[in-house]
């Protein structure tokens, strides 16, 4: 399906969860149901894992280069999580908006947060995903593979402050059934789209219609 119309505004879907939630897995998905659907490729200072792609699942940068970026007002968010900076460049997120393409975020509640409270804020959809408990959590972030017991551990531990914010969101989803928070996340998407905000065509559209109206009476 084709998300891109010329009379659509772009939207903010910023999707947040403790650390082994599923944000990543389902990022994937609703990318490969959405193609047109851009994923914002955050800034870090943490290292590279193996296999990640730098310019594709982060910018890995230097502590000086990141803040830099900051100094200049070049990221839209930023936060220091885990004991490294993380942040959302800008620019790539602005130019997606403004062809009318949605801007898919996968970052924590200090970067929700300084999104909502930006000019951007009314054009954000902020969903929020819970695990169906925390041995289930625990036992996804054993199963990834992609951690040492001492960084679970850590992600364990931040886990709790993370989810302390999941009031803050439009949306809560508890993440049990992969193929089942899918489907609610499109149907979240599809609504949201069709919000009068996220719809600047409708003006003239609805101008027609009177035109058209009083013609024919
Ligand atoms: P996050 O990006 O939030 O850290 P991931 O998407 O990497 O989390 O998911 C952590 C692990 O849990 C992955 O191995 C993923 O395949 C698995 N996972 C995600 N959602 C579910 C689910 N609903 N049921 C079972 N396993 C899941
Ligand atoms: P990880 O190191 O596991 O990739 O990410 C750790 C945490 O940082 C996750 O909760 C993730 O959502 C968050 N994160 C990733 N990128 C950003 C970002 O650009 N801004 C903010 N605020 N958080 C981010």
């Amino acid at each position: 399906m084709s998300a891109k119309t010329t009379d659509r505004r772009g939207l903010l879907i910023i999707l947040s969860s403790p650390s082994g939630a599923g944000k990543s897995t389902l990022a994937r998905r609703l990318r490969e149901w959405d193609s047109d659907l851009k994923f914002s490729v955050s800034a870090t200072t943490r290292a590279p894992r193996d296999g990640e792609v730098d310019g594709a699942d982060y910018h890995f940068l230097e502590e000086s280069a990141f803040k830099s970026m900051v100094n200049d007002g070049d990221m839209l968010e930023h936060a220091h999580v885990f004991g490294n900076f993380y942040g959302s460049p800008r620019g790539p997120v602005q130019a997606a908006i403004e062809d009318g393409n949605d801007v898919l975020f996968d970052i924590d509640w200090q970067g929700a947060q300084q999104i909502r409270n930006s000019a951007l804020g009314q054009h954000t959809l902020s969903i929020f995903l819970l695990p169906p408990s925390i041995s289930e959590l625990h036992r996804r972030l054993v199963s990834r593979g992609k951690d040492d017991a001492e960084t679970i551990a850590r992600r364990m531990q931040k886990s709790w402050d993370e989810i302390s914010h999941w009031d803050g969101y439009d949306f809560v989803l508890i993440n049990d059934n992969l193929d089942e928070t899918e489907t609610q996340l499109r149907s979240i998407i599809t609504a949201t789209r069709l919000r009068r905000s996220q719809q600047p065509g409708l003006n003239d559209h609805v101008r027609g219609l009177q035109t058209e109206f009083e013609d024919l009476s």
